[in-house]
């Protein structure tokens, strides 16, 4: 049996699990991935990604590839139900399929000699001899232990003592790809509800997540497949030319959105969480994935500068990492309630700051222009200054 204790062993090989695997081999510190799912699969439609991922996949040598196979915007417009309310600018946002990013990272792994063992679902976890065992009942050894298993994290749930369970969070998501001739991010605002459109290619596929707010019971799984009447009856206040023509063959899904209260730390013993694992958020900034490419590329920075003691490297990470994502995390849901304002006296209000204040393009510009690779360098060089 391979011999993998000189290595970080990450399990899970989604978004936070693969960068982390790029990252990690890019600064020669030998890594390896154990995902449950028998081949490489992506679930969800498409993904945006804001500049402050898009310059972290551009260090990983995946972002020209990427906009290759991508719609870049630089504006976004936001509409009510009946009239458009403003068009406000932004740094890059690129808009891609979730498979197209995948397969990219995917592959920008295997490049750099990354091993990825299918079929490998971590059972448990000896922290004491650094030792996972999978349900396979394979035993490996590791120099540590990235847990990059998603919103359900069993790992986080036996070694995180404050670990509360993923709770559904009033929101649920429609999502899906159709075609039509839009040529920029848009979203619609109403009671307890909003739709974001945008072209993910110059082909003219377009995606769409429409998210309403209510009580739902997701019985079986946390998703749920639906018709399209199904969709457009969830939001028939809305024009239904909002949505891009659907082929008929295209299965339709219904989401329950779940988050995890925020944990103290990201780190316990020999184990790191990235991603979902870390701290799952309501997509409303778009920036799960982001924070999850943000996390991975700062882990490999301060591994790679404290190579003999990683739990240096843990201590850095959880210092700038929480910092963040706690504050992206509460920014998230309060969109949500922005979004989905229902007071016809708050949605005057909302939509007037809107359209006289360049306030929506200047929060997302202060989210979007952070740089994780200057905030571990500094970190790094001289421990906290702020
Ligand atoms: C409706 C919606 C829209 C979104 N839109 C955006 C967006 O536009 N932009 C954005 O940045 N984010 C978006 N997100 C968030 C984003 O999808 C997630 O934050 C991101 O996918 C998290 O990546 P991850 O690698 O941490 O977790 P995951 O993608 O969940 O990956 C976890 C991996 O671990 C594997 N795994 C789990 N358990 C085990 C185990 N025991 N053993 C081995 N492997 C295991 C899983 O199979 C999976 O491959 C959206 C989310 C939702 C719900």
């Amino acid at each position: 049996m391979t011999d993998y204790s000189n290595h970080i062993g990450i399990i899970g090989g989604g978004v936070a699990g693969l960068t982390l695997g790029c990252a990690l081999l890019k600064k020669d510190i030998p890594a390896v991935i154990f995902e449950k799912m028998p081949e490489e699969i992506s679930h969800g439609a498409a993904i945006s990604l804001s500049s402050n991922a898009l310059r972290l996949l551009d260090r990983l040598d995946i972002y020209s590839d990427l906009k290759n196979q991508s719609f870049v915007h630089f504006e976004a417009s936001i509409q009510g139900l009946k009239k458009e309310i403003c068009t406000f600018n932004s740094p890059e946002v690129l808009t891609t399929r979730r498979q197209t990013l995948m397969s990219l990272l995917y592959s920008r792994y295997l490049n750099l000699g990354g091993e990825v063992l299918h079929d490998h679902a971590l059972a448990s976890f000896d922290a004491t001899k650094c030792e996972a065992t999978f349900t396979n009942k394979e035993k490996y050894i590791f120099k540590h232990l990235a847990a990059c298993d998603g919103i359900r994290s069993s790992i986080r749930d036996t070694f995180f003592a404050d670990n509360q369970d993923p709770k559904y969070s009033g929101y649920s998501a429609w999502r899906g790809i159709g075609k039509s001739n839009l040529q920029r991010i848009y979203f619609a605002l109403g009671p307890d509800s909003h739709i974001v459109s945008y072209p993910i290619n110059k082909q003219g596929d377009v995606s769409f997540v429409a998210v309403k707010k209510e009580d739902y019971q997701f019985k079986e799984s946390w998703k749920e497949e639906g018709s399209s009447k199904d969709l457009l009856d969830d939001f028939s206040i809305y024009d239904s030319k909002i949505f891009p023509a659907l082929e008929d063959s295209m299965p339709l899904y219904k989401w329950g959105i779940y988050t995890r209260p925020p944990l103290k730390s990201m780190i316990s013993k020999n184990i790191t969480l990235l991603g979902d694992a870390a701290h799952p958020m309501v997509p409303f900034l778009g920036q799960g994935a982001c924070m999850a490419i943000e996390d991975a590329y700062s882990f490999a920075m301060t591994c790679k500068e404290n190579i003999a003691n990683l739990s240096d490297a843990q201590q850095a990470y959880d210092f700038l990492r929480s910092k963040r994502t706690k504050k992206i995390q509460r920014l998230s849901m309060m969109q949500g309630k922005i979004y989905h304002m229902k007071n016809p006296l708050l949605v005057v209000a909302r939509n007037t700051v809107m359209k006289y204040t360049n306030i929506p393009g200047n929060d997302l510009k202060r989210i979007h222009d952070y740089d994780a690779h200057a905030e571990m360098q500094i970190y790094l060089a001289y421990g906290d200054i702020k």
